[in-house]
């Protein structure tokens, strides 16, 4: 049985200092905030007694995407530390503020930020900008090029996304690792990420750390089939890693990786979707109009490529710039 939970500085944490053959609950200290305490999050370790890499999952830098942490919980509970090796590690609500307020983002009552698009943050800077600070100095001292990063994310509450896992190129000791553990995660699409300021996973990636990252369906929900494949996702790197060494082994995806393209709402409206989550679409395709409220056209949606829709709007309201679909390329 796990221990209670016990508390611990973020200075304090390191995987050595975990019993081996255990699982652990943790709080870890971030910093402190005037008016909120301690910023903690809540952290399980499970560390085998043999040595090897080290799985750390992060879950929660948007608080309402539910998906990643009970995929996480389940795996735990179907750990046996006593026959792995290396270790797992977890944090389950990396924004706390964002988790109270059952937010994709800080609620304005703290900054209002988007944690996923601050990185890599300040450590004197709004909370946000702390909380990034210090969850990537954490994940830099404790990841190594022999290790991985797995940031678990989900749709909005307006756009569900197909189930995806993604992979960004680093250089150095850890160069392919990225895109091969992507191949072994056994999701149904595999993405090659582009290049963003301010999400973890694009920083972590341009500090060397091996770095994947993996989208479902959200819309702010937690549905039963999507926890399912997270859970498998993380079942099948658990046992390619060699963490599991009792788990079946997954199959490679040897399929071409594919890019994506966002399109945004060109006017404010009521966007009348005309495809669906995984539909093809040809290049300059009408995918979607956008009305006046008595159904006068203000503007259409065109496929600028050729693919397959990864993301849809199913609110249909939108203001101009808004997400209204993601296509992978074919
Ligand atoms: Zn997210």
């Amino acid at each position: 049985m796990p221990s209670m939970p016990h508390r611990i500085d973020a200075s304090e944490f390191e995987i050595e200092r975990f019993p081996k053959g255990a699982i652990e609950h943790c709080f870890i200290r971030l910093f402190a905030l005037p008016g909120w305490g301690a910023v903690e999050v809540p952290v399980v370790v499970a560390r085998g007694r043999n040595p090897g890499p080290l799985l750390f999952t992060v879950a929660g830098i948007h608080g309402n995407e539910y998906e990643g942490m009970e995929a996480a919980r389940h795996v735990i509970a179907e750990l046996d530390p006593a026959t792995m090796r290396g270790a797992f590690a977890v944090v389950l609500t990396a924004n706390p503020f964002a988790y109270a307020s059952r937010t994709r983002e800080t609620p304005a009552s703290v900054d209002g930020l988007n944690l996923a698009r601050v990185f890599p943050g300040a450590p004197d800077g709004a909370p946000t900008h702390q909380l990034a600070a210090t969850l990537l100095a954490l994940v830099e001292r404790t990841v190594g090029p022999e290790d991985l990063l797995l940031d678990l994310h989900s749709g909005t509450a307006e756009v569900a996304f197909a189930t995806m896992v993604g992979y960004r190129s680093v250089e150095g000791a850890g160069r392919g690792r990225p895109e091969e553990a992507a191949r072994h995660m056994g999701l149904p699409l595999l993405w090659e990420i582009p290049d963003a300021p301010g999400p973890l996973n694009a920083e972590t990636a341009r500090r060397s750390i091996p770095t994947i990252g993996a989208e479902t369906t959200g819309r702010a929900g937690c549905r039963m089939d999507d926890v399912a494949s997270y859970r498998q996702g993380l079942r099948n790197l658990l046992a390619w890693m060699g963490i599991c060494p009792g788990w079946p082994m997954p199959v490679r995806d040897d399929r071409k990786a594919q890019t994506t393209v966002d399109l945004l709402a060109p006017t404010t409206g009521f966007l009348r979707v005309e495809t669906e989550l995984l539909a093809p679409v040809a290049e300059g395709e009408r995918i979607g109009v956008v009305l006046d409220p008595f159904g006068n056209p203000l503007a259409e949606v065109h496929s600028p490529v050729g693919g397959a829709i990864w993301a849809a709007r199913e609110t249909p309201y939108v203001d101009a710039g808004d997400l209204i679909f993601m296509i992978g390329v074919a």
